[in-house]
């Protein structure tokens, strides 16, 4: 496990050091559990006490290596197995077997103990037939550093820089950006990408082909950048010639996108926005669902320190509170625990709309491949085998999480806008009821309407029209909080979920953002125009459902309009 922070190796070695400590009275256990199934008058739950027993025992000593008992383990309970599925108590051969099994995994675990053992840890891998089925790449885990607990911790900034050599042009784009949040950079020269990114930072950089026709000195000025913010510069590229060769050297360069002129400005902050929001993206937050407090935190810490978030159920009863809380990109389950196995848990989540896009992996020392099929026919998305080194953890975890988030970015958003759907705008209304109810504080829903929308695209034209929507929806998710939730309510209508936030300073963060709004100008050719629009508010527990909350916000709306437009009007709180 090299590569491994010293503080973390020292946590894994103190987890480890429990295990130790505790494997002699598990011995006992087994032991006593072998006896009462195997030598005295045994009945069937007998069988699953020492069943039970012989699984757990197979999946923490795998965690730490210790693989002859794992083996050992494994085998036993491979046989209770035979006699459960059969419906049969074991023939007196096969107790024979078995006591000989406990009697060798009982030794092993005793020398492994008497050795102290623990150098091994770090050594710890999977067995040849263990079988790793998530595909592994080498997927980056996103740059962030947050380690546990929730919120937007961990999210570098988003840095543009500017590097034209026309000061109108820069002074146009500079505007422009600055409306959308951004606080761009203009530079004057190549010698001022030397002041630029510090390692984790989200760079993009605007830089006009101009610069590199000099060839030798900008490529080093790159070069240097590229090394000093690593994977999270994204160079877009500006050019008076669209040729072939140009866009070559774009490519040879480092570019990631190219545009020639004239500039079409907004084209540019959709790509600009596009690239740095994948390379600040979230912290992967992983659940894990295991009863075994040992073997949690090892699979917690091994993920932690690759930059994810952990949460933990260790009692299957309080799953879906803590799904709701926090929202896990996957969930990483054990397949037995006492209370109900994890195939059951699966079906359950599955069963429920608003969970059906969790990726589930198991992650057990369950060899039987039949039972694998079984557990993934139930819901499951993939199965990792124990053990399982920290890196394949990471990989798998990491590679699956990001193809969830790519694919559920189409499922659920808005091809227009990138936008949630109307479908998850009002899923997301729901959950986030549920939520302020159970934490009780505050939420607003609002309804944001584009006022005479069909007059833009009677006088300017559809592109144009859908562009407006477009310049709205990023106004929006630049000027609201990550915890905010933004759907396109459908045509030009859009809805907005404002948790744990009163009716007052909901209605003063939306009205700046009208106004803001009502300033914008928009192209259409070489005429400018600009567009208002018009807000309805209801709040929670003013308005104590999701039903009851978004009628009140339509009805607002409505009122809004009648009123005269371009403005918001709070739902009356009865
Ligand atoms: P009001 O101030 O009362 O809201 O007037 P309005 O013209 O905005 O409202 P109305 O509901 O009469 O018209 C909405 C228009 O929005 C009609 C429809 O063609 C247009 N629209 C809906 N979806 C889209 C879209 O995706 N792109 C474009 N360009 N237009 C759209
Ligand atoms: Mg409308
Ligand atoms: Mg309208």
């Amino acid at each position: 496990m090299a590569g491994l922070s010293e503080s973390i190796q020292a946590r894994l070695k103190a987890l480890a050091e429990v295990f130790l400590r505790e494997l002699p009275v598990r011995l006992e256990t087994i032991e006593n559990a072998a006896h009462d199934a195997l030598v005295a008058s045994a009945g069937s739950d007998d069988i699953q006490e020492l069943r039970h027993h012989s699984h757990k025992l197979a999946g923490s000593a795998a965690t730490f290596g210790f693989h002859r008992v794992t083996a050992c383990a494994k085998r036993l309970e491979h046989s209770l197995d035979l006699c459960i599925d059969g419906g049969r108590l074991p023939s007196p051969d096969e107790r024979e077997a078995m006591q000989r099994l406990v009697a060798e995994l009982v030794e092993a675990g005793r020398i492994r103990t008497s050795e102290g053992a623990l150098e091994e840890l770090e050594e710890a891998e999977p067995e040849q037939h263990s079988d790793v089925r998530t595909v592994v790449s080498s997927s980056p885990v996103p740059a962030a550093t947050a380690v546990t607990g929730e919120g937007d911790s961990g999210v570098a900034d988003r840095i543009v820089a500017l590097l034209v050599p026309d000061p109108e042009l820069a002074d146009l784009f500079s505007k422009r950006f600055s409306f959308y949040g951004f606080d761009p950079i203009v530079l004057s020269g190549i010698d001022e990408l030397s002041t630029l990114g510090e390692p984790g930072s989200s760079v993009a950089l605007v830089v006009h082909t101009h610069y590199i026709n000099d060839g030798q000195k900008t490529a080093e000025a790159i070069g240097e950048l590229t090394e000093r913010v690593q994977s999270g510069l994204q160079i877009v590229y500006l050019s008076d010639r669209d040729d072939f060769d140009m866009r070559l050297l774009g490519v040879r360069s480092a570019g990631a996108a190219f545009f020639s002129s004239p500039f079409d400005i907004n084209r540019i902050l959709d790509t600009v926005d596009g690239l740095t929001s994948d390379a600040a993206g979230e912290p992967y937050h992983i659940l894990i669902v295991d009863d075994d407090a040992e073997q949690v935190s090892y699979h917690a810490l091994i993920l932690q320190r690759a930059g994810m978030i952990t949460s933990v159920v260790s009692d299957p009863r309080n799953m879906f509170a803590v799904l709701i809380e926090t929202k896990p990109d996957l969930i990483l389950m054990d397949m037995y625990m006492p209370e109900c196995d994890g195939p059951e848990l699966a079906s359950i989540i599955r069963q429920q709309e608003a969970f059906v896009g969790v990726p589930i992996v198991f992650l057990s020392v369950e060899t039987d491949e039949d039972k694998q099929f079984q557990a993934l026919s139930r819901g499951g998305d993939g199965f990792l085998s124990k053990p399982i080194k920290a890196d394949h953890l990471v990989t798998a975890v990491s590679h699956r999480v990001n193809r969830n988030r790519s694919m559920r970015f189409f499922m659920e958003r808005d091809s227009l806008t990138g936008l949630l759907n109307h479908t998850h705008l009002m899923e997301s209304l729901s959950t986030e009821v549920q939520r302020s109810e159970r934490v009780n504080c505050g939420l607003c829903f609002a309804m944001i309407d584009i006022d005479h929308f069909k007059r833009v695209n009677d006088s300017y034209g559809h592109l144009t029209g859908d562009r407006v929507l477009k310049n709205l929806a990023r106004l929006l998710t630049d000027r609201l909080r990550k915890t905010d939730v933004i759907g396109r309510y459908g045509g030009e209508e859009f809805g907005i979920v404002m948790f744990n936030v009163d009716a007052t300073n909901a209605a003063r963060i939306l009205n700046s953002i009208r106004e803001d709004f009502a300033l914008l100008p928009h192209e259409s050719g070489d005429t400018e125009f600009h567009c208002t629009f018009s807000c309805g508010l209801a709040s929670f527990p003013a308005y104590d459902g999701p039903g009851p909350i978004s009628e009140a916000a339509d009805r607002a709306l409505y009122e809004a309009k009648e009123a005269g437009r371009n403005r918001l009007i709070l739902a009356p709180v009865e």
